[in-house]
């Protein structure tokens, strides 16, 4: 019987260990599996592996949240979240905090004048030379001419220079040159219960539409709302680019509702939703081609006066690309001569050494360079300071 039991007993526990041993390769089959889901990071269909942008705090915080029966409707995808604005800088000082660029791309000027008026004898070949350096920085020829005089004059009267005195005096003689009695301010504030209105026109590729990014960007970090007008509407890509830096900052951006619409319904649009929505500013872009003057009359005649129907325009501004020299000259001009021009935007200006067309082209127009472009970066625009230019020309 004992012999029995004892058999009975050896049976059990070989079976019990054969059991063991069976079931031993399952579990080691699923340790690693649930592992390798984890480290890819791919969502094995398990549910407990997070997608990639998900918020996982929002499975754990509920707690009553109950799988869907299979087949059952599942709930609407979340809305993305909303693109983060940005938060530009405000607009005063920056001419200031750009200086160093202006100064690295003026100085040559700036230098050459300077050696040559600290020369010993000032004969009449050097004050050629002064005025050649004078035009080929653009300055114009009668501003040179001016200016040559100016310094002459001064020299007589004042006799000996030290370098101090030399500078100081080439100093005085740019400021003058540069400084305008018009306002350089911009006309931004909302008036009679309506937003400031500015149209940008300029030909296209001198940085028009950046400008007028740049622009919304600085207007929105000096604490105003901005609605954007997208008017130059044979340009999908301009339309597009525009509407990329007013979503940055916050601004709205109206569309035409297809390429080749009428740009002054467009003008229209944006003004009439910047006066519903209460914003400060309302920035137009408007067609860049110089086709022929009478259509380009016709174009920004007809959407300048199709605005006057709801509010006045407060600025006109030109955007002038600094690098196209007398060309650039001929080009604003034309419009000048299209549209009562109250502002001009010299882009580029990091990128040319001649710094003298703010000269030229203020007298030229007789309206002053209200901002300046000092590269392609967000918020490389600035509202131009005579004092700070000059400085910058004499590496001061
Ligand atoms: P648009 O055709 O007149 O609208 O010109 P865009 O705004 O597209 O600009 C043309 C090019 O000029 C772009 O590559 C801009 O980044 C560049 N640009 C615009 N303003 C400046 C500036 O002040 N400095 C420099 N270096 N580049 C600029």
């Amino acid at each position: 019987m004992a012999y029995i039991i004892l058999i009975v007993v050896l049976a059990v526990l070989i079976l019990a260990a054969g059991g063991t041993m069976l079931l031993r390769p399952r579990l080691g089959r699923r340790v690693p599996r649930a592992r390798s889901g984890g480290d890819l990071g791919a969502g094995t269909g398990t549910g407990t592996i997070p997608r990639p942008g998900t918020d996982t705090t929002a499975d754990t915080s509920g707690g009553t949240q109950t799988a869907p029966a299979p087949g059952a409707p599942t709930a609407p995808a979340e809305p993305p979240p909303a693109p983060v604005l940005e938060k530009p800088p405000p607009s005063a000082g920056r001419m200031m905090r750009l200086r160093a660029r202006l100064a690295r791309s003026q100085t040559g000027f700036g230098a050459a004048l300077l050696g040559l008026l600290s020369r010993d004898r000032l004969d009449d070949e050097t004050w050629d030379e002064i005025e050649e350096v004078l035009i080929t920085a653009d300055v114009g020829v009668t501003p040179a001419r001016q200016i040559v005089t100016d310094l002459r004059t001064r020299v007589k009267v004042e006799g000996t220079r030290t370098p101090d005195e030399v500078r100081a005096m080439l100093r005085a003689e740019l400021l003058a040159q540069v400084e305008t009695e018009a306002s350089r301010a911009l006309r931004t504030q909302r008036h009679e219960g309506r937003p400031a209105v500015m149209l940008v026109v300029g030909v296209n590729g001198t940085g028009k539409t950046t400008t007028i990014g740049k622009l919304a960007r600085s207007l929105v970090g000096d604490g105003e709302t901005v609605v954007l007008g997208a008017a130059d509407t044979f340009r999908a890509a301009a339309v597009d680019q525009l509407q990329t830096w007013g979503d940055r900052v916050g601004a709205e951006t109206v569309r035409p509702d297809k390429e080749g619409a009428d740009p002054a319904s467009v003008a229209f649009e944006a003004v009439s939703q910047g006066i519903e929505a209460e914003v400060d500013v309302v920035i137009i872009d408007t067609a860049g081609r110089l086709h022929t003057k009478t259509g380009l009359m016709d174009e920004l005649g007809k959407v300048k006066r199709v605005i006057e129907k709801r509010t006045s325009v407060d600025e006109v501004l030109l955007v002038l690309d600094a690098t196209t020299g007398q060309n650039g000259l001929r080009q604003a001009r034309v419009f000048a001569e299209v549209v009562d021009v109250s502002g001009i935007v010299l882009t580029k200006l990091d990128g040319t050494a001649k710094g003298g067309i703010v000269i030229a082209v203020q007298r030229e127009l007789g309206v002053p360079v209200k901002l300046v472009g000092l590269g392609e970066g967000p918020d490389d625009l600035a509202p131009f300071d005579a004092e700070t230019f000059v400085d910058a020309i004499l590496g001061g």
